[in-house]
């Protein structure tokens, strides 16, 4: 797999593979979608050819509410990559969707879409808490769902 930052930021950007492809056409347009099965209807992640519980090839790309829990977090340490390090403290959050508790997606916590990873405190996340998703652009043509916390 390649690595490839985004120009400027130094972010890494998404390694995009043909199942996956639609995911982020999709979060450039600011749409959360999941795939679905075209049988089924069952939603899985990550995206992949076949379903793996009726074995499927049909499948749908379903538009999400963009609302979910903080499943778990970590605050990565050192060493970070530079443009990463810039950044720290920060979060990666798994985010449960509401509209299926399985389906897990991987993100940062952040007070703005785009505002620097580091803006939310790591150290006050809570495990449970609603959140958003939301759509920040790295890069001309890269953009990544990350997540605000619901307003109470
Ligand atoms: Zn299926």
């Amino acid at each position: 797999m390649h690595e490839r930052t985004t120009e400027g930021s130094g972010l890494l950007a998404p390694a995009v593979d043909e199942d996956g492809a639609p995911f982020w056409e999709y979060a450039a347009r600011g749409e959360l979608r999941v795939q679905a099965c075209g049988a089924c209807d069952r939603l899985r992640f990550p995206p992949r050819p076949c379903c793996p519980h009726c074995r499927s090839f049909a499948s749908i790309w379903r538009r999400m509410s963009g609302r979910g829990r903080i499943w778990s977090f970590v605050v990565p340490h050192p060493p970070l990559l530079p443009a990463y390090a810039d950044q720290a403290p920060y979060n990666v959050i798994l985010v449960e969707l509401d509209e299926d508790p399985a389906i897990r997606l991987v993100g940062n916590l952040v007070t703005e879409p785009e505002a620097p990873l580091g803006a939310a405190d790591p150290y006050a996340i809570r495990i449970g808490t609603p959140v958003r998703a939301v759509f920040a652009e790295l890069a001309d043509g890269v953009t990544v769902p990350r997540w605000t916390a619901e307003r109470p």
